[in-house]
């Protein structure tokens, strides 16, 4: 496995494997990694000759009272997990080497990024949306995989595939949980042994809100709002946003039709946790 840090030796690589026919597929991170990232490399290992992963803690994604500096940072344990899983390449950069003296061209989105997450983090989504573009053109994979644990910037990264007509599918992987149910996250890191306990709140109300609505809610507040009570029977934890949205465009509905999304975004201390479900209802 190479280890690489200059968008030049990606590109050197990247066109002697495509010159011999091989197919590319794409991890993008920001490193730390876990079981949910590893999912998404076995899965391309299985789709494509060749996988190439990122490990970029991406500044442009962070607003500024946000955790860049003190997001978890291991390179060597992430070489290893790579290694055993058969990638190929990791593409490491610097901060200096993604965003030269001058940068100043961005991708945004006007849709799909006014809810959930992109509320309570106006500016991430345009990060997101750069950087993915970014290592897209250095890469240039077939296949570039994405956890559901992030479904609005799944969409999103859908979306502007679509819109700016890049060759690459993206594949949507599902949500690795730990034992107990929570969400694998680089970020579970940093919750003491109190607040590691309180955060099975949120996949327990994810598996509340699944049962509403297998057992036929369909009024989204409805959902909401018991999906929030159970949240607030826990101390830690405050809740930054429970929503429930259409899949494809990320837009509140009042009712529970189609492809649906219900995501939420809740603190427990001073961590920010993410975790949601997506049904596919079809309303007789
Ligand atoms: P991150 O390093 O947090 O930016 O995540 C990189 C990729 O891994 C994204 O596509 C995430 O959605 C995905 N990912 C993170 N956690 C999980 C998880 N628990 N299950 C599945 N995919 C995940």
């Amino acid at each position: 496995m190479q280890i690489v840090s200059t968008i030049k030796e990606v590109r050197t690589q990247v066109k002697e494997w495509k010159k011999q026919g091989l197919t590319i597929g794409f991890v993008p991170t920001m490193g730390y990694l876990h079981e949910g990232h590893a999912s998404l490399m076995h899965r391309a290992k299985k789709e494509c000759d060749k996988v190439v992963a990122s490990i970029f803690v991406n500044p442009m994604q962070f607003g500024v009272n946000e955790d860049l500096d003190s997001y978890p940072r291991d390179l060597q344990a992430d070489a290893k997990l790579c290694e055993s899983i058969g990638v190929d390449l990791i593409f490491h950069p610097e901060v200096e080497e993604m965003y030269e003296q001058g940068f100043c061209s961005f991708v945004d989105m006007n849709g799909l990024t006014k809810e959930l997450c992109g509320k309570s983090r106006p500016i991430h989504f345009r990060g997101v949306c750069t950087v993915v573009s970014k290592l897209f053109n250095i890469v240039t994979p077939d296949k570039a995989f994405f956890g559901q644990k992030d479904a609005q910037q799944l969409a999103v990264i859908r979306r502007m595939v679509k819109d700016l007509n890049m060759d690459i599918e993206i594949v949507g992987c599902p949500i690795i949980r730990e034992e107990d149910g929570l969400a694998k996250s680089s970020r579970n890191t940093y919750l003491n042994e109190e607040e590691r306990k309180a955060a099975l709140i949120l996949s327990q109300t994810i598996c509340l809100g699944e049962r509403l609505v297998r057992d036929g809610v369909r009024d989204a507040k409805a959902l909401v709002d018991a999906m929030k009570e159970n949240i607030a029977r826990e101390p830690l934890a405050k809740i930054d946003y429970v929503e429930v949205v259409s899949m494809d465009t990320i837009e509140k509905i009042e009712l529970l039709e189609g492809a649906v999304l219900v995501a939420m975004a809740v603190y427990i201390g001073k961590t920010r946790l993410i975790d949601n479900f997506i049904v596919e209802l079809v309303n007789l």
